[in-house]
């Protein structure tokens, strides 16, 4: 599909771009997530959301570089998947989900030393939005990495195991798919690192099917209930489809909910003429707007990710020319005994029917 050109970045950037992939040819694979901006992923030879890149990237041997046009971890996930004689490179380090910051492993160790004292059957659960090292943990605990596509799967089939969830960092992605796994309030319990078990709460850490972590993503959680009776109010008819780290307000009162890619096929595929009010990233929104123009579609609130906003052209240019050089700018490296251990729990996730 054409994608549209934007005339916010400086055409000598682009043709750079264009130039640089042409030159690179089969050796590149340029890999973009939906929430980038618009002059990166019309160049980008795969787009999608955290789950089909990391496949992508896994299920690409023949790719001598790999550029991640995303956040660090994303990039990260791909390191870990790749062959050790194919290089991923991120255009801009600095670009980190403050989601995947909001737990650190000195943080998730010491609440697992106080969970394990519960005596109970627990399996650490970490949503791929989290640092390699997160990842490593779980493969150590018999657990595994979830994304947003599959984490309700992953926790049912944990809890089909007769054990508890200890899920992470995202509190409100946990507390929404254990509500649409019929758990109530008193069977979920937030992890406080301030009073550990001693929390007082809806839930006890006895009754607890499900522990959760107290982090947000900071573009999902803004989106509020207030919004959703708006665009009810505004378009008489319209339907609203959240991503799952949205607020369980917001998630509730939504008709559909599920990852960017489960979001953007329910759009595509609906029928002319439909309206829908998405709540999620802003230039992702944007884009399925402009590629279904017979539909009525806005955003649930205008809200952007500065993180992934921090990779520009112009960024990717640097990266791209920098290999046609052969030199490896923004090279991405992750500890080989971490990545070992982090590959674990990303298997354990794919293998899961
Ligand atoms: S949209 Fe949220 S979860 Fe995604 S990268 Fe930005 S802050 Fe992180």
């Amino acid at each position: 599909m054409k994608r549209e050109l934007k005339v916010d970045t400086n055409k000598s950037v682009l043709d750079g771009i264009a130039g640089a992939k042409e030159r690179l040819g089969k050796d590149l694979l340029l890999l973009a997530h939906f929430y980038q901006h618009d002059d990166i992923v019309r160049y980008a030879d795969f787009v999608g959301d955290s789950l089909q890149l990391a496949e992508k990237a896994a299920a690409s041997p023949d790719a001598r570089y790999i550029v991640f046009c995303s956040v660090s971890f994303m990039a990260e996930t791909a390191r870990i998947l790749c062959r050790p004689d194919q290089e991923v490179l991120h255009p801009e380090p600095h670009a980190r989900c403050p989601l995947a910051n909001m737990a650190s492993i000195e943080q998730v160790e010491k609440a697992w030393e106080a969970l394990s004292s519960l005596g109970k059957k627990i399996i650490p659960v970490v949503y791929v939005n989290s640092n390699a090292d997160l990842k490593a943990f779980c493969a150590r605990h018999d657990g595994m990495v979830c994304t947003s596509a599959n984490v309700k799967k992953i926790f049912s089939h944990v809890l089909s195991r007769d054990a508890s969830v200890f899920f992470f960092p995202d509190e409100n992605m946990g507390r929404n798919v254990s509500a649409s796994l019929s758990l109530s309030g008193e069977e979920m319990f937030l992890w406080d690192p301030e009073r550990g078990l001693g929390r007082t709460g809806p839930g006890s850490p006895d009754k607890a099917r499900v522990f959760l972590w107290e982090g947000f993503c900071i573009v999902h959680r803004v989106m509020g209930a207030p919004d959703v009776s708006k665009v009810r109010a505004e378009y008489p008819g319209i339907r609203v489809i959240v991503h799952p780290e949205c607020t369980p307000e917001v998630y509730n009162q939504a008709d559909l909910s599920g990852s960017t890619n489960f979001i953007k096929t329910t759009v595509d595929k609906s029928p002319e003429g439909s309206k829908w009010a998405i709540g999620t990233e802003w230039n992702f929104v944007n884009r399925i707007k402009r590629e279904n123009p017979g539909k009525l579609i806005v955003p649930l609130r205008e809200e952007r990710c500065k993180e992934m906003a921090k990779v520009t052209p112009e960024k990717l240019l640097r990266v791209l020319t920098g290999l046609v050089r052969a030199e490896l700018p923004g090279r991405v490296a992750v500890d080989e005994a971490v990545a070992r251990e982090a590959r674990i729990a990303l298997a354990r996730m794919l293998e899961i029917p």
